[in-house]
Parts: structure tokens; sequence; C-alpha cells
């Protein structure tokens, strides 16, 4: 009978159990205070960085209800996607991908590795991310784990208060700012399985490369960029998780998102 009780009384606390495990893990030692979180995110506001071509604009924001008078505060704002800290969906180079609402929740969570450039940003405003550095970064760190999102810290966060400054623009209109280089992403993406890629400029191509061939292969393996990310020379080369909560906006072509970096103590 004894025996029989102590059976009962496993399976009534299995539930317990199983819901404990689903919070095991990063999470729950942020609420335990054991790891920490790092806002990858800029503020929204008209000083932010948007593409300088074309229909782009700069953010706007405006107060439509305040306290004092409406009893309420309130406002509303306008912005392209590509603006301030932002996902680029597949759907953005490439038919026939995913939108930003379409992505799934599994494609923005993972780890994170940070490949730092900044030394050769300081002598190479154009420096493309060439496979060296990836792999150079492997034999230090050991190989990135399959569904890495890789995010590279180029220096560029130190220009972000000025969009002179960041977007670089010489007098034949063409910009100049580090990026990824081709071979790079298609490593990346064939030999690496990653779920996505981040830089701390305005694009994932580098600021003179005309013929935007990372943002293709990326969109075409169905992979989003994070561009304009912060905060990135924060973060140790590995051992980051990153949750990225994009706007959904239905069929859109990318937006703003949240970015956290969670980091064990
Ligand atoms: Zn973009």
């Amino acid at each position: 009978m004894k025996i029989f009780l102590k059976i009962i009384m496993f399976g009534m606390m299995m539930p317990l159990l199983y819901g404990q495990n689903l919070w095991a893990g990063i999470l729950e030692d942020v609420m335990e205070g054991k790891a920490s979180v790092i806002d990858l995110t800029y503020p929204l506001n008209d000083k932010n960085a948007y593409w300088p071509v074309g229909n782009y604009a700069s953010f706007k924001y405006e107060v439509i209800a305040n306290i004092k008078k409406d009893m309420v505060f309130s406002g509303r704002y306008s912005t392209p996607e590509h603006l301030g800290t932002h996902i680029d969906a597949p759907n953005h180079f490439e038919p026939n991908q995913a939108s930003v609402d379409q992505i799934p929740f599994e494609q923005l969570v993972g780890p994170a590795i940070i490949i730092d450039v900044t030394d050769k940003t300081e002598k190479d405003q154009d420096y493309a991310l060439p496979l060296e550095d990836i792999l150079l970064w492997e034999k230090v760190h050991g190989q990135m784990p399959d569904g890495s999102i890789v995010l590279l810290n180029t220096g560029w966060s130190k220009r972000w208060h000025n969009f002179g400054d960041y977007k670089n623009m010489d007098i034949n209109s063409r910009m100049h700012f580090p990026g990824y280089s081709k071979e790079a992403v298609i490593f990346l993406v064939e030999k690496r399985h990653i779920k996505g890629i981040g830089i701390d400029t305005l694009s994932g191509d580098c600021g003179n490369c005309s013929d935007f061939k990372v943002h293709h292969i990326i969109n075409g393996a169905g992979k989003f960029i994070l561009e304009n990310v912060a905060n990135l020379d924060k973060l140790p080369p590995k051992g980051v998780t990153l949750i990225i909560a994009p706007i959904k906006i239905e069929g859109g072509s990318g937006g703003q998102c949240r970015i956290w970096a969670l980091l064990a103590k």
C-alpha cells in the first residue's frame, strides 16, 4: 500500500517537475540573477540612422494626446522598416521568401558568436569580413555551434550619434563602412547552417559594395540580417544567447526589433 501511494504521489509531481524543466537554462538563470541581459537595441528617435537613398525617411514621433489636456498620454509614429536597430526579413532581397511576420520563433533565438574586427576597420573603412577571419575565430574559440547567429563588431557604434560619420558618404555619394564578404556568408550558410547574421553598421554588405551579394546569399537561403545592432563591444566572443523580437508587419520586408543578449555571470 505504501509503495502504491508513493507511485501516485510521484505521478502527481511529474507535471511540476516538467514545468521546471521548461524554464531550465539561461532564462531561469536570468530570473534568479545568475545571468545578465544586455540590450542590443538603440532607442528609436528622429536621429536614428536609416538607408539614405530613395524614399527612405527619418523616424517621426508626434504626441496626439497628453495627460494635462486629454487625461491620457498617447503618440503616433512613422518610420521606414529599415531604420534603427532592425531585421531584414528573407523577402527583403529575394522573392518567395518569408516576410518579417513569418519568421518562426525558433529562428529568432539561439547561440550568438561575436567576431571583433575593430582593429582592421580602423585601417580600412571598406573592410569586408573575409572567410579567414571566421576560421581564425574558430581556431581560437572552437567551431561555432550549428544554428548560431553571427554578430560582427566593426567598432562602427562609435559613430552612431553622428549620422554623417555613420553613413560616411564620399563626394560621389558612395558610402564607406565595413560589412561581410560573399565568401564568408556562403561558408556560414553552407558549412555552419547559421540562423542569421548581424552587424553594427547600416548593412550586411559593406558601404561601397553596390551589388548586395551578402543580402542575396543570406536572404536566398531564408536567413535574416540584423542591422544597426547596438552594444556589440560589450559582448564576449561566445557564450551568448540571443532573443530577437521583431515587429509583426504583415507581409513586411523587415522592421524594428528588440534584441536581447543573455550572458551567464
Ligand atoms: Zn535593412
